[in-house]
């Protein structure tokens, strides 16, 4: 699997399977589990998910599923805007790695800006850094002047903005991925396929994959996995989905296509404010 380099040299997956929707439901818990346990098989080793999603029951499943195959995963998850201040943040953490019966996550953010000052933030997940509780830190949903807000010395060491972001909401192409990029700061695509809206069905993106002989959702993530650095982490409860996902890193998309994409998806020209779902 490709990976793109985070500032403190671990490597990150390209691709991952996301988590939200995962852990509400008691009767659903041995099939996402089996779910997990058939991306790993396929050798998706990132898993996102987050403290919020199922209340901590996706992070419950995560432990489930990588019960004795914690070696050479990536995890990642993210902490409540409430739960940010310097003691919050380990807390937090804590929790998050009982649910997930393990040692330390690979990567572990902001879930979006709130109103604890981020000096407090940052001092909480340096002490996680230096207690090896979390390999790497990073933010989500930050526009441009949330992440002028990082206290300078953290800026570029964070792991990664997770944004929402695909062809239908490329808002974070305003200034934020450049922003990123100047800082070797990988951008995380959630919500890569729109969840699943009619993005899928428009017409060019249908054109480019019947040309290419794959689906509207290959070509989807494919747009996003030919971005510089640029991560995704399209969740789905189905494996063979997670077959037809994962194997979007195969489809290369020439120039021609990218026009066309840009063409019927164009990006931002004027300020925009980062979308969030
Ligand atoms: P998404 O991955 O764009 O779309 C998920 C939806 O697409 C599901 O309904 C899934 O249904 C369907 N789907 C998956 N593969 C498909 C395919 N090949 N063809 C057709 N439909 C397909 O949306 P998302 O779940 O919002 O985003 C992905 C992950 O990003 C989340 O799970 C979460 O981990 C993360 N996220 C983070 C934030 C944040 O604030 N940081 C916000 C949103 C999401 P089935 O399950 O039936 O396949």
């Amino acid at each position: 699997m490709r990976t793109v380099t985070l500032p403190q040299g671990s490597h990150m997956p390209v691709f991952g399977l996301g988590t939200w929707r995962m852990g509400e439901h008691a009767d659903h818990f041995d099939h996402e589990v089996e779910l997990i346990r058939a991306a790993m098989d396929m050798g998706i080793t990132l898993l996102d998910t987050a403290e919020m999603y199922g209340e901590g029951g996706a992070e419950e499943v995560i432990g489930a599923a990588i019960d004795g195959r914690r070696d050479g995963l990536f995890l990642v998850s993210k902490f409540f805007p409430h739960n940010a201040s310097r003691h919050g943040v380990v807390e937090a953490c804590e929790h998050s790695l009982r649910r997930m019966n393990c040692d330390y996550i690979d990567l572990y953010m902001l879930h979006w800006p709130g109103s604890v000052p981020l000096e407090q933030t940052f001092e909480g997940l340096q002490a996680l850094r230096d207690g090896g509780k979390i390999r790497d830190y990073g933010v989500s949903n930050f526009n441009l002047t949330d992440l002028e807000k990082v206290p300078a010395e953290h800026q570029a060491q964070l792991g990664c903005n997770q944004v929402f972001y695909n062809l239908a909401h490329r808002e974070v192409e305003w200034e934020v991925s450049d922003w990123c990029r100047q800082r070797g700061v990988p951008v995380m695509a959630y919500s890569p396929l729109d969840q699943a809206s009619k993005l899928l069905h428009d017409p060019v993106l249908g054109e480019i994959a019947e040309r290419h002989g794959v689906t509207a959702a290959q070509v989807a993530l494919a747009w996003l996995l030919q971005r510089p650095d640029t991560v995704v982490i399209p969740k789905t409860t189905q494996q063979h989905r997670l077959r037809e996902n994962l194997a979007a890193l195969e489809v290369a998309l020439d120039g021609d296509d990218l026009a066309r994409l840009d063409g019927a998806f164009p990006p931002p020209s004027a300020p925009t404010r980062l979308g969030m779902r």
